[in-house]
């Protein structure tokens, strides 16, 4: 589902992905662990399209991502149109820290969004499977609620059902908890557990270990741009090799 070639980025001096090899298959869990400033926010970024990269290749479901053209296979390269690329974005779904709800629009309208404005999905259509996602999410009675009437477990369960809302073949959450009050933090790993159990291919970048090892398939850990160690949790979280890890593990226990 997702494969990562060498992939560096820049700002400009500053070298922050350096060489990055990653492969995720389809239904897994990758969760990516990572001391702050590792490149972890950076990485899905890149692979979300929200940044261009300046060395290496990225595919999603098989598609080159982050260039405006594709290889023909007969060594031409076909310039993407604006809704190609926009269809490739739809593609992959992103949660993030900061919950990003629109403030001025209920759980259900801001689950409904992307659905018809993006893809043209008529309203009543949308409106019906918002209901069905703020029902995956235990949110279906506070569909009426503007994000200031929700607790930030609450509103961040609703920023999963609108990312789920395009479908998407990949999710990507960027620490969904660390801005959360820890007692709200099980309610929205719980969600994501769900949607693991699903069967969704997803990158969750978080530094909760019991997660990690309850749904990862495979623990990638960052530091300073380069995968330092990658495996199922067993190995990683259990039995790490190198001294950087374990101070990680050390530190975040
Ligand atoms: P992480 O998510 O692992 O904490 P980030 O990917 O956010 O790390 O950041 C990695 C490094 O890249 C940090 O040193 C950060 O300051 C730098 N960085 C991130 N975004 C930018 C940007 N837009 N411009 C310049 N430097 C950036
Ligand atoms: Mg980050």
């Amino acid at each position: 589902m997702v494969q990562i070639k060498g992939l560096h980025k820049e700002f400009g001096a500053l070298h922050i992905l350096k060489g990055i090899d990653l492969e995720i298959t389809s239904g897994e869990v990758c969760v990516l662990l990572g001391p702050s400033g590792s490149g972890k926010s950076t990485l899905l970024r890149c692979i979300n399209q929200l940044e261009t990269f300046e060395a290496g290749e990225i595919r999603v479901g098989g598609d080159r991502v982050g260039f405006a053209e594709q290889p023909l296979g007969d060594g031409r390269l076909a310039r993407l149109t604006e809704k190609q690329i926009a269809a490739q974005r739809a593609r992959v779904g992103m949660v993030f820290q900061r919950f990003n709800l629109f403030p001025h629009m209920t759980a259900q309208s801001n689950v409904m969004e992307a659905p018809i404005h993006v893809a043209g999905v008529p309203v009543a259509q949308a409106k019906a499977r918002a209901m069905e996602l703020l029902e995956r999410v235990g949110m279906a009675d506070r569909a009426t609620h503007y994000p200031s009437e929700l607790s930030g477990g609450q509103q961040q369960r609703v920023a999963i059902a609108r990312a789920m809302a395009m479908d998407p073949e990949l999710m990507l959450f960027d620490e969904p908890t660390s801005a959360l009050d820890p007692e709200l933090v099980g309610e929205v790993l719980n969600v994501i557990k769900d949607l693991a159990r699903s069967g969704m291919t997803m990158v969750v970048v978080t530094h909760e270990l019991g997660f990690a090892k309850e749904v990862a398939d495979q623990v990638v850990f960052m530091d300073d741009g380069i995968v330092v160690e990658a495996g199922p949790p067993s190995d990683v979280i259990d039995h790490p090799q190198s001294p950087r890890l374990k101070d990680f593990l050390d530190s975040v226990l």
